[in-house]
């Protein structure tokens, strides 16, 4: 029978175990983790991921996608809190369109029973399982077990790394690989996790479908919904050299003091934000870029090959997005794997770059410009030309979160967009026009 090893039962690493398994695939999965689902659910609350149609497209292609709807909540928009606590709503899309936020726990969770049930007795997790090496020629890889030390060695047709970020597969063997190409950039910006209980009947504090920033200029809080009445909220900032940065946080007063001044609102929410602080550690965001990603029987899948910053939600989905090419190429090449390697990682590597390049752009979008009125005025007028002339004229955020286009294409079609809409709003006072009701007029005329 055709075997695979996959190593790393994240979440690109489930997913993919069900396509190889539906080919007809024995399948070994490597977690270097005990079982997520045997450990307190409530340490897994804490992280949640907004889940968008690249992520859909990936569970339809295998006949799973009706498994997330029940641990998925839609964020139809984004609100905005001002420093004063005013709420401003911008829609992500059109009418009905959402981005859902998941926990990242619950997902996984969910794509290991789906493996193990779709797989029956053709997929095998085996936790405490690390990886600290590999033949990548001849796909081997070598494991020690976390609980016992017990080394093991397995062998396969084919490998496949999925152990996210910091891969051992790419550390231990593919940067061994001569001419292998490898970058590790950590922005100055980490975060910290803060979770935002519901109120004591399980009611949302805030507004449930809707993902909430507060940006700050140089630094933002954001917060997404969790099906338990809590939110879970992130603060992004400067590790240290900024008026605002987390090495100003030192005690409990600093915290405090912190919140009062600049998320008054939240505060209000929270006001024992300074016992909590420490509950989540302090983590820092890189970018990670490697070439090439396939060697011999083995090649990078997910963050392994193409970790990025947070900031367009779309590090997940574009794991999804690689087992979805993947699995089509293994029909088209009918699973000769060094063509599929080859085509893979031609293909998918620009859009790795792209979206590494979109999301560090967001970062700049989520922290300064929503609180930007001419940034607001930009969208609203870009929505209203994508309401008069949907297909005609599709917003970057659109063509990223709500269709499937590929990263690349939407980049540059963005950069082009952004400059005839600014050419545009300079010509023209459309603050004004949208006053007097004349916007349309002006945007038929344009686009008719
Ligand atoms: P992982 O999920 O990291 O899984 C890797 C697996 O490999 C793990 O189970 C790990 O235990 C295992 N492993 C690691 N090393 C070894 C080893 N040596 N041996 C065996 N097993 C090993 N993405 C989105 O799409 N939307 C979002 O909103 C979003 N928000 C995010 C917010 C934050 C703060 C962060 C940090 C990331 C966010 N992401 C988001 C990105 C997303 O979390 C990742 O892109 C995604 O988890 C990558 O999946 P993966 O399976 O490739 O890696």
């Amino acid at each position: 029978m055709k075997s695979a090893t996959i190593v790393g039962a994240g979440l690109v690493g489930s997913l993919w175990a069900v396509h190889l398994s539906k080919a007809g695939y024995k399948v070994t999965i490597l977690e270097m983790r005990s079982d997520l689902r045997n450990v307190d659910i409530a340490a897994g609350k804490s992280i949640n991921l907004a889940f968008s149609e690249r992520g859909w497209t990936a569970f339809k292609a295998v006949g799973i996608d009706s498994h997330v709807n029940d641990i998925a909540i839609p964020m139809y928009g984004r609100t905005i809190h001002d420093t004063k606590g005013n709420l401003t709503y911008q829609p992500y899309g059109q009418e009905g369109q959402a981005i859902y936020s998941v926990s990242r726990a619950g997902i996984n969770c969910k794509l290991m029973n789906i493996a193990e049930n779709i797989g029956a007795e053709n997929i095998q997790i085996l936790f405490n399982e690390k990886c600290i090496g590999a033949d990548l020629k001849n796909g081997i890889v070598h494991t020690e077990n976390t609980k016992t030390g017990i080394k093991s060695k397995f062998e396969s047709n084919i490998v496949f790394a999925t152990d996210g970020a910091f891969s051992a597969i790419r550390y231990r063997a593919m940067q061994k690989v001569d001419r292998f190409e490898y970058n590790q950039h950590y922005i100055e910006d980490g975060y910290r996790e803060i979770l935002l209980p519901a109120n004591e009947d399980g009611s949302y504090k805030l507004e449930k479908n809707s993902l909430h920033i507060w940006p700050r200029g140089r630094f933002m809080l954001i917060a997404l919904p969790n099906e338990d009445g809590s939110f879970t909220c992130t603060l992004f900032m400067p590790f240290e050299n900024h008026e605002f940065s987390f090495d100003k946080l030192k005690s409990k007063n600093d915290v405090e003091h912190f919140f009062k001044e600049v998320f008054s609102d939240f505060y209000n929410l929270m006001p024992n934000i300074a016992e909590v602080w420490q509950d989540h550690p302090l983590s820092s965001l890189a970018i990670i870029k490697c070439y090439p990603w396939a060697h011999g029987k083995t090649v990078l899948m997910g963050d392994a090959a193409h970790a990025t910053v947070p900031f367009y939600g779309q590090g997940m989905n574009s794991g999804f997005e690689d087992c979805t090419i993947m699995g089509q190429l293994m029909d088209k090449h009918d699973e000769n794997w060094e063509l599929i390697f080859d085509e893979y990682q031609k293909m998918r590597k620009p859009e790795g770059d792209a979206v590494q390049d979109l999301s560090l752009h967001n970062y700049y979008v989520m922290r300064d410009y929503v609180s930007d009125p001419k940034f607001l005025l930009q969208k609203k007028f870009e929505r209203r030309i994508e309401q008069l002339f949907p297909g005609k004229y599709t917003p970057l955020y659109t063509q990223v979160s709500f269709t499937n286009i590929p990263y690349t294409e939407a980049l540059e079609n963005g950069k082009q967009q952004d400059t005839y809409i600014k050419g545009i709003m300079e010509q023209h006072d459309i603050e004004k026009l949208f006053s007097t009701d004349k916007i349309d007029a002006l945007i038929n005329s344009l686009f008719l």
